[in-house]
C-alpha cells in the first residue's frame, strides 16, 4: 500500500510517502529558527508554523514523488505524544485528506515511529527487537514483538530525557538552543575521563525496581555544582572536558542498561532511534558494546533520527499491513499517549 505520513508533534512539519518499506519522499519544514531565540519551543508559535507549512509541504512531497494524491491508499498521522496544538494541526490535515480522498486514517504513536523508521533503512525487523528511543522528550526501552501491534515498555526516564539533559547542560554552559548538537561537537574535543560525574540508577539497590529506568536530573545538578565550584575558586571552565565527561556519563548508563535488558530478555537485535540517537558519543559507545555483547545494532542515518514524516509513514505502513482497523474520524490527540499504544 502507498501510505502518506504526516508528523507535527513538535517543531517539524514532516510529510512522507512510503510504499511497503520503501521510502518515496520525505519532506520537512522546521520552525526551529523561530524557537531558538526563545531558548525553547513555544507551542503557539509552532502551531501557527505548522498551519502555514502544512499544505505546501504536502504539495512538495506529492510533487517530488511524482504521484497523484488519488493513488494514496491510507493516511497516517502522529496522534501523540507531543504538543497538543501542533498535533491538532497535523491531525486536522490528515482527517481532511482522509475524508476528501475517501481513504482510511491511522493515528499512530510518534515514539514508536522513531524506532520503526529504521525498517526503511535496514529492512524488516526480526521477530523480536529491543528499541531504545532517546529524544527531547523520551528515554524509553521498548520490547518490540511486532512494531504494529505488540510493544511492551520495559522502562523510561524518571525525570529528564537524554536530549533534554543535553539541552539543559548546554544552557548551563552558555551554548545556543538546542544544546544537544553543540555538546556533541565540544565533547569530541574533550577528555571523557576528566571528571567523574554520577551514573543515575546504577546502584545495586536500584537494580530490582529500576533495572530498565533512567534518571538524568541528578547528573545535570552535579554538572551545575561542579561548574559553580570552579567559578567560585576563580578557575577557568574547561568546557570541552565537561561536555565530554557529561556525555560519557549519559551514554555509559544508556548503553549498559540497554544491553543488560537485551541479555535479560534474550534479544539479539537492538534498534536505537529518536533525536538523541544522532549523538556521536552514543553511536560510538553502542557500536563498541553491542559488538562485545554479540548484539546486532541498528541505528538509522541522522536525517531519520530527528522528527520527520518518514517515521510516521513507515509505522502507518506497518499498521496497515498488519490489518489493524483504521482510526475513527473523530479521534483526538494525546499529549501523553502511552508507549504501548501503537495506533488509536
Ligand atoms: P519526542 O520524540 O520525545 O516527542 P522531540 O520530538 O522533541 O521529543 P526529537 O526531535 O526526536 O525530540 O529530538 C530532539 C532532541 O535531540 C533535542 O533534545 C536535541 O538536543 C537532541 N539532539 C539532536 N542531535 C543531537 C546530538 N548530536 N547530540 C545530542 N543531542 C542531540
Ligand atoms: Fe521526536
Ligand atoms: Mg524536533
Amino acid at each position: 500500500p502507498l501510505v502518506l505520513g504526516i508528523e507535527t508533534s513538535c517543531d517539524e512539519t514532516g510529510v512522507a510517502l512510503v510504499r511497503g518499506d520503501d521510502l518515496l519522499v520525505d519532506t520537512t519544514a522546521s520552525s526551529m529558527d523561530e524557537h531558538a531565540r526563545f531558548g525553547g519551543i513555544i507551542p503557539e508559535v509552532a502551531s501557527r508554523a505548522h498551519l502555514e507549512a502544512m499544505i505546501p509541504t504536502i504539495q512538495q512531497a506529492i510533487g517530488e514523488a511524482d504521484v497523484d494524491l488519488s493513488e494514496v491508499d491510507a493516511i497516517a498521522v502522529t496522534a501523540g505524544p507531543g504538543l497538543v496544538g501542533p498535533l491538532t494541526i497535523g491531525a486536522s490535515a490528515a482527517k481532511a485528506l482522509a475524508i476528501g480522498l475517501g481513504k482510511p486514517l491511522y493515528g499512530v504513536n510518534h515514539v514508536i515511529g522513531h524506532a520503526c523508521v529504521d525498517q526503511l533503512v535496514h529492512g524488516a525487523f526480526p521477530d523480536r527487537v529491543m528499541a531504545l528511543v532517546v529524544s527531547g522528550g523520551h528515554s524509553s526501552l521498548l520490547l518490540v514483538d511486532d512494531v504494529a501491534t505488540d510493544v511492551t515498555e520495559l522502562g523510561s526516564t524518571l525525570d529528564d530525557a537524554a536530549g533534554e539533559a543535553f539541552d539543559k547542560v548546554g544552557r548551563l554552559l552558555g551554548l545556543p538552543y538546542p544544546g544537544g548538537p553543540h555538546i556533541d561537537r565540544l565533547a569530541r574535543e574533550g577528555d571523557p575521563t576528566a571528571i567523574r560525574f554520577p551514573r543515575g540508577l546504577t546502584a545495586a539497590k536500584d537494580q530490582a525496581k529500576h533495572a530498565a529506568d533512567f534518571s538524568f536530573s541528578g547528573l545535570k545538578t552535579a554538572v551545575a555544582r561542579w561548574v559553580e565550584n570552579e567559578q567560585d575558586a576563580g578557575r577557568p571552565i574547561p568546557v570541552a572536558d565537561i561536555a565530554a565527561s557529561f556525555a560519557e556519563a549519559v551514554v555509559d548508563v544508556l548503553t549498559a542498561k540497554t544491553i543488560a535488558a537485551c541479555r535479560r530478555h534474550d534479544v539479539g537485535t537492538l534498534v536505537i532511534g529518536g533525536g538523541f540517537s544522532a549523538n556521536s558519543q552514543l553511536r560510538a559507545k553502542a557500536a563498541e558494546r553491542c559488538a562485545e555483547a554479540g548484539i546486532d545494532l541498528r541505528i538509522p542515518p541522522i536525517r531519520y533520527c530527528t522528527d520527520n514524516g518518514a517515521m510516521i509513514a513507515a509505522l502507518g505502513s506497518a499498521v496497515v499491513r498488519a490489518g489493524v482497523a483504521p482510526s475513527a474520524l473523530d479521534i483526538g490527540v494525546d499529549s501523553s499517549m502511552p508507549l504501548t499504544t501503537v495506533s488509536v
